[in-house]
């Protein structure tokens, strides 16, 4: 694909987040019988999807003949089909449909300690091995309940609050008060699963940043999750959505191993320059850009960006996260009756923040292979995928692509600490400014796909809007942090 000599605008990143803009600018303009602009969605890498990466190998050939073929995801994996909206409505458009494309997965978790000292389940029934105290259920329960309450109806009280300080203040509170172990064997270490926590540790993470990603993942406060997989892995649903764009909107120019480099011509209309980092440069002229790939990559893309806006993106942190698929059965519960579809480290008191997201997926039951009558034949181990694993991994366990390709990803995300807050309630003061604009997982709440969606719908609408209107001139005022997650949270929840 060559790229075009002159567009309308140049998204930067081809994860969900660049894709989520370009789908909502076509989408939007047509639904309103205009034109859509002409875009050219630019990714540095090879492949759509960003942290969507999915990983495929196989176990050889079974005594039937058949090939043993299996998948994993490194990064993305799975979506709550109740709160993910918008992105069930683009499947439902896209005909990526559930009960083929997507199903429910085993939604199980099993917290355990690395010396096999302590292993229980979050769930009712234990699952087989140790079960959760009751007490520690009920507190958990009513957690979810509370909390996420709390952070959608009452979350300007709670802006500046640690999780840790909510815990300790709300659980004497509660009647029967929250299990002491609450924070300590659950919420902490189940914070430390997700990919956003600081090198800090979960204890100082914002309350409403971990109610966030409760809320909308796990459907607290809310309606209960209905947890899904992508069958054939997330990479198959970037792949049925990326073919669906170039199908059906012409207006889009996909162009991958372009690393844009995006630079200001002041004198000019269109006033953006943007070419590939390489030898042999292409050059393409934009009136608008749209910056949807990270926050520091976006800054380090993009020459002379306007000091409000670099202000901002420089005040969000980027973790470094290594996520490997092996057979290597060490990394999981001592007790293998404890084994659960995510099994969650709870690191020795006062060493969390050394090794901040840790998690273990049993790979086979979060794609409910259980289901599938070729499960369990012909002697097939179990496989795993472990973020920031507790122990090397040796070579020799580690799954390898037909190429001999280890299965091993390098996937970064933002800490979603205080400052990324309030980075993102500057945000949509300065949408627009120099016909920028501003997309991706950092730019809204916890980055999860249904709110990169989000985002490409709100930077679509006022892509339009300001062509009405004019783009500003000056930074708005920034929003109240606590109403802006609180009315996010709102509107996901149907409120
Ligand atoms: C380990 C892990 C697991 C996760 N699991 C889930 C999950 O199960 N469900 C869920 O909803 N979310 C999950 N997330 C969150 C997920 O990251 C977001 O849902 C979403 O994928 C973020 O999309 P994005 O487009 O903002 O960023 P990314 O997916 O990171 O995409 C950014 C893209 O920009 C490109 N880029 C960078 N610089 C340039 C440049 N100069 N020019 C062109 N392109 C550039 C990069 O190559 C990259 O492809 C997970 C994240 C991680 C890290």
């Amino acid at each position: 694909m060559v790229a075009p000599a002159n567009v309308d605008v140049v998204v930067v990143g081809g994860g969900v987040g660049g894709l989520a803009v370009a789908w909502n600018l076509t989408a939007q303009a047509l639904q309103n019988g205009g034109k859509p602009p002409s875009i050219m969605l630019a990714e540095a890498s090879g492949r759509w999807g960003g942290n969507a990466d999915t990983f495929s190998f196989t176990f050889g050939t079974g005594p039937d003949g058949k090939p043993l073929d299996r998948w994993c995801d490194l990064g993305v994996n799975d979506f709550n089909v109740t709160a993910y909206t918008k992105i069930v409505s683009v499947m439902n458009t896209i005909g990526f449909k559930q009960g083929v494309d997507y199903k429910p997965l085993e939604d199980t978790t099993c917290y355990f300690t690395a010396d096999g000292s302590l292993a229980f389940t979050d769930n009712s029934v234990p699952w087989w091995g140790t079960g959760m105290s009751q007490s520690l259920l009920d507190s958990a329960n009513s957690f979810m309940t509370v909390a996420g309450n709390d952070a959608t109806k009452n979350a300007t009280k709670f802006q500046n609050y640690t999780i840790e300080k909510y815990i300790n203040e709300q659980g004497p509170l509660q009647t029967p008060p929250w299990d002491p172990d609450l924070g300590p064997l659950v919420i902490y270490p189940r914070i430390n699963g997700m990919y956003f926590v600081s090198e800090l540790g979960p204890r100082s993470m914002p309350f409403l940043a971990v109610m966030h990603y409760y809320a909308i993942q796990e459907g607290a406060g809310g309606q209960p999750a209905y947890r899904c997989y992508f069958v054939d892995g997330a990479s198959a649903w970037i792949t049925a959505l990326v073919g669906y764009m170039q199908r059906n909107m012409p207006n889009i120019t996909f162009m991958l191993n372009y690393q844009a480099v995006i630079a200001q011509v002041r004198t000019a209309d269109p006033m953006y320059l943007v070419q590939d980092y390489s030898d042999n440069p292409t050059q393409t002229m934009a009136t608008t850009i749209v910056l949807a790939a990270h926050a520091d990559d976006c800054l380090t893309a993009f020459i002379g960006m306007p000091a409000p806006a670099s202000a901002v993106m420089g005040a969000i942190r980027y973790n470094n996260g290594i996520s490997v698929a092996h057979t290597d059965s060490r990394v999981l519960p001592v007790n293998s009756n404890c084994w659960c579809t995510y099994n969650i480290l709870i690191h020795d008191p006062g060493s969390a923040g050394l090794k901040p997201y840790v998690i273990n997926y049993v790979a086979n039951r979060h794609q409910n292979d259980a289901a599938n009558p070729a499960y369990d034949q012909f002697g097939l181990p179990q496989f795993f995928v472990s973020c920031n694993p507790h122990k090397p991994i040796p070579e020799n366990m580690i799954l390898k692509d037909a190429g001999g390709n280890p299965a091993v990803a390098n996937l970064r995300h933002n800490n979603f600490d205080f400052a990324t807050l309030q980075a993102q309630s500057q945000i949509h003061s300065l949408q627009g400014m120099e016909n920028i604009y501003y997309a991706g997982g950092w730019t809204h709440g916890s980055g999860l796909h249904e709110e990169c969606w989000a985002q490409g719908e709100e930077v679509a609408a006022l892509y339009y809007q300001y062509a009405q209107t004019g783009v500003p001139k000056e930074p708005g005022e920034p929003q109240e942090v606590g109403k802006l997650v609180g009315d996010r949270l709102k509107r996901n929840a149907g409120l």
